[in-house]
C-alpha cells in the first residue's frame, strides 16, 4: 500500500464502498498514480492528501412546521470543499438518502468539475435528509425558509453560492433565495438556478443536459461521426434527462429509453421533440409523470422495470448516483453500445468504473460531461454582479466554447488504453493540475 492508499484508509475508514467517499478518493488516486509518479512537486506538497480533505462542513438541525402543526426534524449540511480557485460553488440535493458521506464525494468531484469549466469557481455540495414528495407547497416553503434560516450565515456572493440538485428545482430555489435576501436585506446572487424574473439566466435549466449532448458532440466529432441516427437510451425524467433528451433529438438522434424511480418508458421509433416538451411542461403536475405519458402518446411504460436493459449505441445515465452497475455495463456492452456520457454524478458503481478499462467503450465521467449546469450558473453569478443580463443565444454559444474546451482537456490529459483515450483519467488530471497548482502557489 503506498502512502496515499494509507492515508484514505485512515481518513474513511469504515465508508460504505459502494457510494461513499472512500471509493470516490481511491478512483481519483488511481487515474492520478502515473501523473503523481512524475510529478514530485506535486507529491512533496501533498496535493492529494490536501485536497483529499474538505475545507469545512457545516452540519446543522432543519425544524419546521407540517401542516397538521406537528414540528419536523431534518439535518442539513453543507460540504465547503476547495475555495482554491473561487468561492465555493455547488447544489443542494434534498433527498431522504442524502447522508454526509455522499455529499463528501460529491463535493470533491465537484471541485475537480468547476475546475474543468475554466472559471472562477471552488467546490460545495449540500442539502438534507428531507423528501419533497407527498409534501405540500406550503410544507416545501416552510422547509426552505427553516434550511436557508440556518445556511444563510455560512453563504454570499463571494463566499460559497449554492444552486440546485435532485428535489431542488425552480420553486426550491425560489423560496431559498426569498429567506436569503429577507434576512441578509440585500439583494445578491448568493443562490443561482433562480428564476429569470428575478436575476436567474438563460438556458440555466437546460444546461446541464445541452452540455452534456454538446461534449458527446465532441466525443464523437473526434472520431468523424455525428449524433445522426444513432440509438441513445437515457435514464431518468428529470431536469438532465429531458434536456439530453431534446438536444439528442434535436440533433437527430433516437432516443428510446427515458426513466424514474418506479418505472421505464420506452418509444422504440424515438421519442419525439413534442414528447419530450410535454414531458417537460408537466413534470411536476403527476404522481407518475411516465405512467402519464403512455395514457398521452403512444409510447410504453413497464413499472418496477430496469433502465439498461434495450440495445443502443449511445446511454446516457441522467438520474442518479450508482445507477449503472457492472452487470448493466456488460449488457449494453454485448449489445454494442459504444459510448457512455454520464449525465448523473457518478452514474457508474466502482465495480462497473474498474471494468469499463477494459471495455472497448468510450466513457465520459459526469464532472466533465455535466459541467455545464454549474457553467451557466457562473455565467448567472456574474450577470448578477455587473446586472447585465445576456441573451439566449449568447450564452448558449458559450456553454458549446465551454463543454468543447472541457472535452479537449479531457482529451489531451488522457492515458489511452484500449486504443481510445481514457477521460475518467483525463479530466481527473487536467483538474487536478489546475487546484494542485493554485494550492502550490498559495502556500500552506
Ligand atoms: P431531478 O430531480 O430533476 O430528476 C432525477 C430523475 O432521476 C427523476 O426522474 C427521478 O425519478 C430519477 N431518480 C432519482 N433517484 C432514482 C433512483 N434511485 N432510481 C431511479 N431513478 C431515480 O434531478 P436532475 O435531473 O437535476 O439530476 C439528475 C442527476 O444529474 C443527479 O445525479 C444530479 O446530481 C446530476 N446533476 C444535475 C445537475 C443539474 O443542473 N440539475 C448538474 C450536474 C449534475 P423520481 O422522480 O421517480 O424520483
Amino acid at each position: 500500500m503506498n502512502s496515499i492508499d494509507t492515508f484514505i484508509e485512515q481518513r474513511t475508514g469504515g465508508s460504505n464502498p459502494q457510494t461513499s467517499y472512500g471509493a470516490v478518493l481511491k478512483q481519483e488516486a488511481s487515474a492520478l498514480r502515473g501523473f503523481l509518479g512524475q510529478n514530485d512537486s506535486f507529491t512533496r506538497h501533498k496535493v492529494f492528501e490536501r485536497l483529499a480533505l474538505p475545507e469545512r462542513i457545516i452540519e446543522f438541525n432543519v425544524s419546521w412546521l407540517d401542516d397538521q402543526d406537528v414540528v419536523q426534524i431534518n439535518t442539513g449540511w453543507r460540504v465547503q470543499h476547495s475555495s482554491l480557485i473561487g468561492p465555493y460553488k455547488g447544489g443542494l440535493r434534498f433527498h431522504p438518502d442524502v447522508n454526509l458521506d455522499t455529499l463528501k464525494a460529491l463535493a470533491f468531484e465537484q471541485s475537480f468539475k468547476n475546475a474543468l469549466t475554466g472559471l472562477p469557481i471552488g467546490g460545495a455540495k449540500g442539502g438534507a435528509d428531507f423528501s419533497p414528495k407527498g409534501k405540500s407547497d406550503t410544507e416545501i416553503l416552510r422547509f426552505c425558509q427553516a434550511f436557508m434560516t440556518e445556511l444563510y450565515r455560512h453563504i454570499g456572493p463571494a463566499r460559497d453560492i449554492p444552486a440546485g440538485d435532485i428535489n431542488v428545482g425552480l420553486r426550491e430555489i425560489g423560496y431559498l433565495f426569498g429567506q436569503y435576501k429577507r434576512i441578509v436585506n440585500q439583494f445578491e446572487g448568493a443562490v443561482t438556478g433562480k428564476s429569470r424574473h428575478f436575476g436567474g439566466s438563460h438556458v440555466r435549466t437546460e444546461a446541464t443536459g445541452f452540455g452534456v449532448v454538446y461534449f458527446l458532440q465532441s466525443l464523437l466529432k473526434e472520431q468523424e461521426q455525428t449524433l445522426e441516427g444513432k440509438t441513445v437510451c437515457i435514464s431518468g425524467a428529470g431536469n438532465v434527462a429531458l434536456h439530453a433528451a431534446l438536444k439528442a433529438i434535436q440533433a437527430q438522434a433516437k432516443v428510446i429509453t427515458l426513466s424514474n424511480s418506479r418505472g421505464l418508458l420506452t418509444n422504440e421509433s424515438g421519442f419525439t421533440e413534442e414528447q419530450i416538451n410535454w414531458l417537460l411542461e408537466n413534470q411536476y403536475k403527476h404522481d407518475n409523470l411516465l405512467e402519464s405519458a403512455e395514457q398521452e402518446f403512444d409510447v410504453n411504460y413497464r413499472s418496477d422495470s430496469p433502465a439498461w436493459q434495450m440495445a443502443c449505441d449511445i446511454a446516457i445515465p441522467c438520474a442518479t448516483q450508482n445507477e449503472l452497475t457492472l452487470e448493466h455495463l456488460e449488457k449494453l456492452v454485448e449489445s454494442g453500445c459504444q459510448v457512455i456520457v454520464e449525465g448523473s454524478n457518478m452514474a457508474l458503481t466502482d465495480e462497473a468504473l474498474q471494468a469499463i478499462k477494459d471495455k472497448d467503450i468510450y466513457f465520459a465521467p459526469g464532472k466533465a460531461a455535466n459541467a455545464g449546469g454549474v457553467a451557466i450558473s457562473t455565467l448567472e453569478m456574474s450577470q448578477n454582479a455587473t446586472f447585465s443580463p445576456l441573451d439566449y443565444d449568447a450564452i448558449d454559444e458559450q456553454l458549446q466554447d465551454i463543454m468543447q474546451n472541457i472535452y479537449r482537456q479531457c482529451a489531451d490529459n488522457a492515458i489511452e488504453r484500449n486504443g481510445k483515450p481514457d477521460l475518467h483519467s483525463g479530466a481527473s488530471i487536467a483538474a487536478f493540475k489546475i487546484l494542485g497548482e493554485a494550492m502550490i502557489a498559495q502556500g500552506v
